[in-house]
């Protein structure tokens, strides 16, 4: 992980400055800026391989330069807020954040974030092993990382696609908040409930798919989230390994 470039967005000089100290310690290149404006241009030009990000901004707020900066490119972000009231709200609002830390925050919890969402951007690079799986009129390409409903592709993030793709392979299969948290997430943390319900929350937008009447995703009451079994897909659910193509 070493040389991977992290572009810190913070208005507070003390933390800016702890944060700059502590992952160039680690081994990361690390720019900081201290408004919403001039992380769009730092993102634009060095292409950072994350983002942390302050939600409390001068003049453009985190949402906000978190959407403007996903416009482009993709890139994984990590939001500081200054309440868990913040967080819930933060995640309720759906952006394209990849996880969010509490102020105040700890340098080591800090780190252990910033190593476990690039851990899993790795992984996810390197996943080229599987195939795709094609349920109902979806379409999940591991490979490409695309997803197409019908003939229309659908945009998720390597986020989302990653709970996507880990439940679609397992139609039938209960995966808890925790479950997904370890396995897409790579760590687990109080808030992780909350971050998993919103990430599916916007997946199932991004489907059309109604919470209510799931096409895809069901909702397990006080456990978790299952992919829709399909009548016409044969072999047994779980862990079978098997890619599962419908007819
Ligand atoms: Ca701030």
């Amino acid at each position: 992980m070493t040389g991977k470039s992290i572009l810190v967005v913070e208005d507070e000089e003390a933390i800016a400055e702890a944060v700059r100290a502590r992952l160039v310690s680690e081994g990361f290149r690390v720019r900081v800026v201290h408004d919403g404006p001039q992380a769009l241009r730092a993102a634009d030009e060095d292409r950072p391989d994350l983002v942390v990000l302050d939600l409390m901004l001068p003049g453009m707020d985190g949402l906000e330069v978190c959407r403007e900066i996903q416009k482009t490119d993709w890139v994984p972000v990590l939001m500081l807020t200054a309440r868990t009231e913040e967080t819930d709200k933060v995640a309720g609002f759906a952006i394209g954040a990849d996880d969010y830390l509490t102020k105040p925050f700890s340098l080591r919890e800090l780190t252990a974030r910033v190593k476990a969402i690039l851990r899993r951007m790795e992984r996810m690079r390197h996943s080229g092993s599987s195939e795709q799986v094609i349920r109902f009129d979806l379409t999940v390409d591991p490979a490409r990382r695309r997803v197409a409903r019908g003939q229309e592709e659908v945009g998720l993030t390597p986020l989302e696609f990653e709970i996507l793709f880990t439940l679609a392979r397992s139609p039938g299969v209960v995966f808890s908040r925790d479950q997904l948290m370890d396995r897409v997430w790579g760590y687990r943390d109080y808030a992780g409930g909350r971050v998993v319900d919103s990430h599916v929350a916007r997946i199932r937008r991004k489907l059309g798919d109604e919470a209510g009447e799931p096409r895809y995703i069901r909702t397990v009451h006080g456990v978790g989230y299952a992919f829709r079994e399909d009548g016409r897909v044969s072999g047994p659910g779980p862990a079978s390994g098997e890619s599962g193509r419908a007819t």
